[in-house]
């Protein structure tokens, strides 16, 4: 059956290029009936850190997927962090040397250096010239008399060309000759990335790598590394970068880019999902939302897109404001407490009776929203103690001369209602132009303008029940 993988490095959040990795991994695995693998590529010991490894895993529970096999899952082919892995290879690094794929190198930084500049010079790509293969016993114990410590390279053999069936970009072909002796084992017994991902990726059964492009150019190296150790070499996926609007490399001066990032802004997990989801992937066709079972359903890499994605924020917005509207009140209710809290409006424990009032709050708001942190825009005006007309506009408004007489006819319907609800304020308010003789704009204009400050806003009638009696009262007398 199908095995995928998703292998951060646990150097930094996980950003939405990961993410979308993972995510693809993932579909592919669900809609196949396959099995899906966590493994934690480490073996950057400076960069990696532990707070990195636990956030890029919350994040990706938070987006809703989890893993057949893995870190904290475990599995069969464990341990899934690569530093615990190095006994293993170890033992395939012996194997390639024992077979003559593998040799040891004592080249310092300044040899190679030096190399580099001569090639350089000569206007020649630089690569290693495999000074150290062909060392004899004498010269490997007298180089390391003198306290040098080798590596391991790779012999690549000359005068290939390694072809890949990449299932998005096609057939790409590579000569190996410009690659040169790469390194496998660091001299203080680190793999590096390639042959880790080699050895991993074989003992743990994996079948397709779906990857970002930005691994492409390490695929001959890795396919090298199978055909040396008779392995059989999986399938490629190469999923096309994501660009920022001005068609760069989605980068840090685009905005956000972290998970993390998004959650705190107030995205819903759901609206994430299926933005990234779109992000080189498509069904065909015109419908554009999806929840992840139907994404489960669909995906299939042959519809992953050879050009670049997007990054389409008003896209992102658009989707998570439909997410917004359409979730239960109580899970938007739950969600945006947090907002109102960090921005002071809300503190303490929330009793019985302020949710439901937080609950109709967010019930009259929520369709102006595209992200959760952006209601505290939108809710202020329930909390300040009175409110001033907010500009030139407003303040017109409530300089008319019906205005007095408006304002009044509603306190005295307000005074005299026994409770105070939608369903009441709305048929007070429904009354009100007629009995006046007044148009509904000369009625309802200056009553939102007293009540909230603004000329736009949510319903009066929700606004009513939320401000109460007495709130309602007096900043109908103030503006009056
Ligand atoms: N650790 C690599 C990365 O985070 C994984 C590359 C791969 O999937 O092979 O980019």
């Amino acid at each position: 059956g199908v095995r995928v993988r998703f292998a951060p490095s646990p150097t930094g959040p996980l950003h939405i290029g990961g993410a979308r990795s993972a995510l693809f991994n993932w579909l592919f695995a669900r809609n196949q009936g396959g099995t899906f693998i966590v493994r934690i590529e480490d073996t950057d010991l400076e960069r990696s850190s532990r707070e990195s490894e636990e956030n890029i895993l919350a994040a990706l529970r938070w987006l809703g997927l989890d893993w057949d096999e893995g870190i904290e899952v475990g599995g069969p082919h464990g341990p899934y962090r690569q530093t615990e892995r190095l006994p293993i290879y170890q033992r395939y690094a012996r194997q390639l040397l024992e077979s003559g794929w593998a040799y040891r190198c004592y080249c310092t930084e300044e040899e190679l250096a030096a190399e580099r500049e001569a090639l350089l010079a000569r206007g020649e790509m630089p690569r290693y010239s495999g000074r150290c293969r062909h060392l004899c016993e004498e010269d490997r114990r007298r180089l390391e008399a003198e306290g040098r410590r080798p590596v391991l390279r790779f012999a690549v053999p000359s005068g290939e060309t390694i072809t890949v069936q990449d299932l998005v970009r096609g057939e790409v072909s590579f000569d190996v000759d410009g690659i040169g002796d790469f390194i496998i084992v660091k001299s203080d017994g680190i793999p590096t990335y390639n042959f880790a991902v080699v050895v991993d990726d074989h003992t743990m059964g994996i079948t397709h790598v779906i990857r970002a492009e930005e691994h492409l150019s390490n695929t001959p190296r890795q396919i090298l590394l199978y055909r040396a150790f008779g392995w059989p070499v999986p399938q490629f996926a190469h999923v096309s970068l994501i660009l920022g609007q001005d068609r760069t490399k989605m980068s840090k001066r685009h905005g956000a880019t972290s998970i993390e990032q998004y959650r705190e802004m107030g995205y819903l997990p759901e609206a994430l999902v299926n933005f990234l989801a779109l992000l080189g992937w498509s069904p065909g066709g015109e419908e554009e939302i999806f929840t992840l079972e139907e994404l489960k359903r669909q995906f299939s890499l042959e519809r992953v897109a050879k050009n670049p994605a997007v990054f389409d924020l008003d896209k992102l917005n658009w989707l998570n404001g439909h997410y917004i509207r359409q979730s239960p009140l109580e899970r938007i209710t739950d969600l945006a407490i947090p907002f109102l809290q960090k921005a002071g409006y809300i503190s303490g424990e929330v009793t019985p009776e302020q949710y439901q009032w937080l609950k109709q709050l967010v019930a009259a708001v929520r369709d102006y929203l595209t992200n959760l942190s952006g209601i505290t825009r939108h809710v202020d005006i329930f909390f300040a103690p009175e409110v001033e007309p907010e500009d030139e506009e407003a303040r017109a408004v409530l300089a008319g001369e019906q205005v007095p007489r408006v304002l009044a006819a509603l306190a005295e319907k307000i005074r005299s209602a026994d409770g105070l609800n939608e369903e009441t304020a709305r048929s007070m308010l429904k009354k009100l132009p007629k009995e006046l003789g007044l148009g509904a704009r000369k009625v309802y204009l200056p009553i939102r303008v007293a009540l909230t400050g603004r000329t736009h806003g949510p319903e009066l009638f929700q606004v009513i029940p939320l401000l109460g009696k007495e709130k309602v009262l007096a900043r109908l007398a103030r503006a009056g």
